[in-house]
């Protein structure tokens, strides 16, 4: 097998012949005397006119290039320890495949429903806009990643093998080419099919699934944790607690701080959902091509310093939709997502600013390590009574954000809701307002065309990562007043986005596996 890189323009990306002849040029030789192309990394680069992919293509024959299979694990013994898992997002689905590679049994306590029954919950959700607290955009099975754009973008090798995630998502049916990209999506559609393929896997070598098991308190022996409770007061036992609850979970940091267990408030972000028509964001990407068949909906990733605050573009969806994103009731939050084929009308991302202790007033900035999450709560709570004490998403368009003027008309948007005007410059705290007016004016420099009367603002991006961390030791990552406890994944405050809370859950299972 040969690999060579090579420069393509779309359509030669795109269309099998040219791609080949395009090759066979390079190689100086005629096509047909060239075996099975296989592109193994690509990156679209539109930073000039000439719009290319930069790729590696090997070539060879067909069965050189075969597909990941599905990862066996042989069974379990019977008398195997049991280690349990509380939450069934990334960090928990990657904790308890890793603990089956070592021979110990994972027990998943999930508060939400399987992923197939999830899905009723969430349309219940957006038909009559009430938030079940179990089952939502957050909670259930696959957690918060499961109805999500899937973008796999953490490439950061020092947090773990990132290949392997990727391969246990096409082994359990990602589209392989999650493999070539470095900004690779999934999609929401594909995803349920994969978390409830990984409970197939889990459940075949071993592991057991509680779900609608919601835990209240932790079990501890000795100074060392040995199960959980659960809200009907029933026990569920092992011989360590791999805790992956997500950073929505609230309850449970607020078991800790009642029960005196160490917490550190974490610097977060919080901001607005911009919204613009896809087709515009590919004009300004693509050089004014508003449309093309050889080119995927346009992305951006965008960031700025507005004094002593960060602003950046979070999770950014092209041809996505925004959807409401509470855990409860009283609450108002947005986040977007797209499924594979990435086809609405829409470009959404999340335009969040930095928020750490020195953000609040001095009577908030306590030595409380909920401070910070308190602060997210009453901006949720506020945005939730702007919205009309509906899950309906406050809105604005952005350019009379900027000017600070209520908008007397709003545009049509991919909300999976309904939008209600409110001033989201009176609404957001000023220091928040300040530093998005200054950061989407340095983005427009950036991106020609991005402040338009056609973008639209929905409030409130609250939930990019977690304003609490539960700390644990760099070493034997258990926590510091509570032997065989295992913080993990974006909940604790060591992991944001997907494949990052799967490293991490593959972390402490192996962690877990050397205390043994
Ligand atoms: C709409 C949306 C789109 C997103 N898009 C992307 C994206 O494109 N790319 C990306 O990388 N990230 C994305 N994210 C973020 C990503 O989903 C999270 O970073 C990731 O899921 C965190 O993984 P986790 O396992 O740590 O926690 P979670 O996924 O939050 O999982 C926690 C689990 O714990 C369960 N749980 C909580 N409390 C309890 C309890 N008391 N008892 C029992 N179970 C409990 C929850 O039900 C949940 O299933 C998106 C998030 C949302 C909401």
């Amino acid at each position: 097998m040969k690999t060579i890189s090579i420069d393509l323009t779309p359509e030669e990306y795109c269309v099998p012949e040219l791609m080949r002849r395009a090759v066979a040029g390079r190689l100086g030789i005629g096509d047909d005397a060239l075996e099975t192309l296989h592109v193994t990394r690509r990156t679209l680069d539109c930073r000039r006119r000439n719009i290319l992919y930069h790729t590696e293509i090997a070539i060879g024959s067909p069965d050189e290039f075969a597909t990941p299979s599905s990862p066996r694990f042989p069974a379990v013994k019977a008398d195997a320890p049991r280690v349990v898992v509380v939450g069934a997002g990334p960090a928990g689905l990657f904790a308890a495949l890793t603990l089956l590679e070592h021979g110990i049994r994972p027990v998943i306590v999930e508060r939400g429903k399987p992923v197939e029954e999830r899905k009723h919950d969430i349309a219940r959700l957006t038909r009559e806009k009430t938030v079940d607290p179990d089952s939502n955009w957050c909670f259930g099975e696959g957690g918060a990643g499961t109805y999500s754009d899937g973008k796999l973008y953490t490439r950061s090798t020092k947090r773990g093998d990132v290949g392997a995630v990727l391969r246990t998502f096409v082994a359990h049916g990602a589209d392989p080419d999650i493999m070539l990209d470095a900004h690779a999506h999934i999609g929401t559609d594909r995803l349920s099919g994969i978390i409830a393929r990984m409970r197939h896997t889990i459940e075949e070598a071993g592991g057991e699934y509680h779900f609608g098991t919601r835990v209240t308190d932790l079990i501890v022996k000795d100074g060392h944790a040995r199960g959980v409770t659960d809200a009907a007061g029933d026990t569920i036992e092992g011989t360590a607690v791999i805790l992956a609850t997500g950073h929505s979970a609230r309850d449970i940091y607020q078991l800790f701080h009642r029960h005196g267990w160490l917490l550190e408030a974490k610097p977060f972000a919080l901001g607005v959902r911009v919204e613009h028509p896809q087709q515009l964001i590919n004009e300004i990407q693509y050089h004014g091509r508003g449309y093309t068949p050889y080119l995927p909906p346009a992305a951006y990733s965008l960031t700025t310093q507005v004094g002593t605050h960060g602003v950046f573009s979070f999770c950014m969806c092209p041809g996505g939709v925004i959807v409401p994103a509470a855990t409860a009731a009283g609450q108002q939050v947005v986040n977007g997502m797209s499924n594979s084929r990435r086809n609405s009308p829409y470009a959404n991302s999340g335009i969040a600013v930095t928020v750490g202790l020195d953000d609040l007033p001095p009577a908030a900035k306590s030595a409380n390590p909920l401070s910070l999450l308190a602060f997210q709560q009453e901006v949720e709570q506020r945005m939730f009574h702007a919205g009309g004490d509906a899950v309906n998403a406050p809105s604005q368009r952005l350019t009379d954000f900027l000017r600070r003027r209520s908008s007397s008309r709003l545009n049509k948007t991919g909300y999976m809701g309904d939008v209600t005007s409110a001033p989201l410059h009176e609404l957001l705290p000023p220091f928040i307002v300040d530093s998005l007016i200054q950061g989407f004016k340095d983005f427009d420099r950036r991106m020609r065309g991005f402040i338009t009367d056609e973008a639209s603002l929905l409030a409130v991006e609250s939930r990019t990562s977690s304003p609490v961390r539960i700390p644990r030791d760099k070493e034997t990552l258990q926590h510091p007043q509570l032997q065989g406890l295992y913080p993990c994944g974006e909940g604790a405050g060591y992991a944001g986005g997907i494949v990052s809370s799967a490293l991490d859950g593959i972390r402490c299972a192996e962690a877990v596996s050397l205390q043994r």
